[in-house]
């Protein structure tokens, strides 16, 4: 993440102030503070009728080549359970319904910056998977089949799961 030089309002340089008890950038002509705030980012924890978890194997950095929960970027004045689905769909043509909030992490990525990642559960309503540029492959996955998910916050965020019983009336 590169620091602003200069003012984008009016171009002039930026002076380094501090303000609240932050450093901060700061125009001398007409008083712009850079105010840098966490960008929110939604991810999916997303579990079909068998309850199988569906992870992805990003096709882009960062990250590059891991499995992972789908998810991304919310956009302005999008709702955040609006962009955790929108996300889901992008990467992978999967619909579904949010079930709960699993909880909210702040990260600080290399790549971004400040983070602050939502979680939410979502109920797949099928399972016709056509994925997009940034995935490699995509699927559901039994507990006891799961590919290795070293992403820490992705591994975390699996592990603060509710992964409910497998539902036996499915399958008799
Ligand atoms: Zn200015």
């Amino acid at each position: 993440m590169k620091p602003f030089v200069y003012c984008p309002h009016c171009a002039t340089p930026l002076n380094k102030a501090r303000l609240e008890g932050r450093e901060r950038m700061t125009c001398p002509q007409c008083g712009w503070i850079h105010y840098i705030n966490p960008t929110p980012v939604t991810v999916a924890f997303t579990l079909n009728r068998n309850n199988e978890l569906l992870l992805i194997r990003r096709a882009h950095e960062p990250a590059l080549n891991e499995w992972a929960l789908p998810g991304g970027f919310l956009e302005a004045g999008e709702r955040p359970e609006d962009g955790c689905l929108r996300e889901l769909y992008e990467e992978t043509s999967l619909e579904g319904s949010i079930e709960e909030l699993i909880g909210v992490w702040h990260r600080e990525s290399e790549m971004y910056g400040s983070l602050m990642v939502v979680a939410y559960r979502v109920q797949a309503a099928h399972e016709n998977i056509r994925i997009n540029h940034e995935v490699f492959e995509a699927g559901f996955y039994s507990p006891d089949n799961l590919p290795n998910v070293r992403i820490p916050l992705h591994a975390h965020i699996i592990e603060a799961s509710r992964w409910p019983e497998r539902d036996l009336s499915l399958t008799l």
